[in-house]
């Protein structure tokens, strides 16, 4: 199957089994907006929850906070969203279709790249162990050109943006023969910038209503709350502070499911440093945060390094942690060293100290920040989308299921009794009612046990037990894993033991 096919299956499936859906459906759906179902908010809440404690309960010197969504408008002039929070869009006259210029340029880009990975794909297989990739990269002329036209390009482009040139940012993509995907010509309009920011009107009447933004970012709501939390923490540099919640941004091109929304959320932490340091925080940050992408177990090769080519405005080191969507590589997180821009701004816009007196240096000063900023949307989305198998078993028949972690399954274990008479309900009431302090538990008695697995594997719950007649005399259930589909018998004793080792964070956090 493609991947474009099975991106198809992927959303349909998270509809069928309540993980995601359609805003406001009923009304046809609003644009880029979604709606997490009752399987989709409990992945969510462990995804939230498996991030907040392993930064906040596993480092002694990150706490959290819960801002609001609503600040003071002249947070974002500090900030510079109401002048620089923009993105170049253009439209095809054709089709009608609205473009980010930059994403346009960056998918060409891309395209290039292919090719260079294809000739080094090629020639691995040419030379054999003998191989050098390196070498390969930096002396084959045809990689060579390639490097080079992309050196180009990035360049115009980055300089093309940083002097506000957008007319020659047009004429990039006119240049470099970009075609609408939709009507497949190159009629363009002018590149024009947009700002992302949703506002809204706070106060009753309209002579005394003020202008405020839905928040596009939770990281300012962590600046301007600096100070309270390090005097009140009694916070010693370096500390961080961690805030999960909701962030807006007015998206030009709103597509690919849960990827690019409208209405989004985010977990960030930032992490206050002495000026000077940023660099090696940076290095630190940059490791650890790709160790917890790993601690999820999918493979490796899912995720890679990607280095910003233009800065925002803010930042004086940028990566991207990318992961292998459906549709390809894309953002999942970003680390950020945004140097003492946003505090320093803030301190200039709100006439107050916002410093830090340093004991061991004896003197005051801004810190400077480095951030970790992560999409839960887009996490939610990595971990579906490379958890969703279509597997054809032995006996010939297909199933569906999800091998998501344990500890973030949405459902941890169903209990089911094999008949729905015979005291064999009660006694499974009697498991469920044990297990559900701890865990998400569904009880089922509907249905076939082979259908009954079937919809558990589809949501990716780990554990099936099952209590039959031999269950009353032995105190034994059938304990059915989802990912090999073994089934054993256990004793009822023993199975708090046994799902609580298999599901527990114990393992994974560090
Ligand atoms: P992109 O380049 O994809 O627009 P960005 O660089 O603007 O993303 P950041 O401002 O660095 O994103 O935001 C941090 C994280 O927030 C991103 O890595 C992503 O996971 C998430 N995020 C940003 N915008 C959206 C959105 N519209 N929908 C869902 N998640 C988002």
């Amino acid at each position: 199957m493609n991947r474009e096919d099975l991106f198809k299956n992927i959303i349909g499936h998270a509809k069928e089994y309540g993980f995601i859906f359609q805003s406001s459906e009923i009304y046809d759906g609003l644009s880029a907006v979604y709606d997490y179902g009752q399987t989709g908010v409990e992945l969510k809440r462990n995804i939230r929850e498996y991030w907040w404690k392993s930064m906040v309960q596993m480092n002694e010197n990150i706490v959290g906070i819960d801002a609001a969504i609503f600040m003071h408008p002249t947070t974002w002039k500090a900030s510079g969203h109401v002048d620089a929070f923009n993105d170049p869009l253009i439209d095809n006259k054709d089709s009608k279709k609205r473009y980010r210029a930059d994403v346009l340029i960056e998918d060409f880009v891309a395209k290039i790249e292919d090719k260079i990975n294809k000739e080094v794909e090629k020639a691995a297989k040419r030379f054999g162990e003998t191989f050098n990739a390196e070498m390969f990269v930096s002396t084959n002329p045809r990689v060579v050109e390639y490097k080079t036209k992309i050196d180009t390009i990035k360049k115009r482009f980055v300089t093309a943006l940083e002097t506000d040139n957008l007319a020659d940012v047009k004429q990039l993509i006119i240049d470099l023969e970009i075609a609408c995907p939709i009507s497949g010509t190159r009629n363009w309009t002018d590149v024009r910038q947009f700002n992302l920011m949703f506002s809204t009107e706070m106060g009753s009447t309209a002579e005394g209503a003020s202008t405020i933004y839905l928040r596009p970012e939770t990281a300012q709501g962590i600046f301007v709350n600096f100070l309270n939390v390090q005097k009140t923490g009694r916070m010693k540099i370096p500390f961080g502070i961690a805030q999960a919640g909701k962030a807006f941004r007015n998206e030009i091109v709103a597509r690919q499911f849960i990827f690019r929304m409208r209405e989004f959320e985010q977990m960030e932490m930032q992490f206050f440093v002495r000026p000077g340091t940023q660099k090696e925080w940076f290095a630190h940050w940059k490791e650890r945060r790709m160790k917890w992408h790993n601690s999820l177990g999918f493979p490796d090769t899912m995720y890679r390094f990607h280095e910003h080519a233009k800065l925002a405005h803010y930042a004086d080191a940028a990566f991207d942690i990318e992961f292998d969507f459906p549709f390809g590589f894309k953002e999942l997180e970003g680390i950020h060293s945004r140097t003492d821009f946003d505090l320093k701004s803030h301190e200039k816009f709100s006439g107050k100290k916002l410093q830090y007196f340093d004991p061991e240096l004896n003197e005051n000063y801004v810190p400077y920040v480095v951030e970790t900023s992560i999409g839960l949307d887009r996490t939610f989305l990595a971990v579906l989308s490379a958890s969703y198998k279509e597997e054809k078993l032995e006996d010939g028949s297909e199933r569906v299921v999800l091998n998501i972690p344990d500890f973030l399954a949405p459902v941890k274990v169903a209990v089911f009794p094999l008949l729905n008479k015979d005291g064999l309900p009660e006694k499974a009431r009697e498991i469920f009612d044990k297990l559900k302090i701890d865990h998400v538990v569904r009880y089922e008695e509907k249905d076939t046990i082979g259908k009954r697995y079937r919809r558990q594997d589809a949501i990716g719950t780990p554990f099936c037990i099952t209590v039959d007649h031999d269950t009353l005399n032995d105190n034994q259930v059938t304990l059915r894993y989802r990912d090999t589909m073994k089934q054993e018998r256990v004793s009822i004793d023993n199975l708090a033991k046994i799902v609580e080792d298999k599901v527990s964070l114990r393992k994974v956090l560090v």
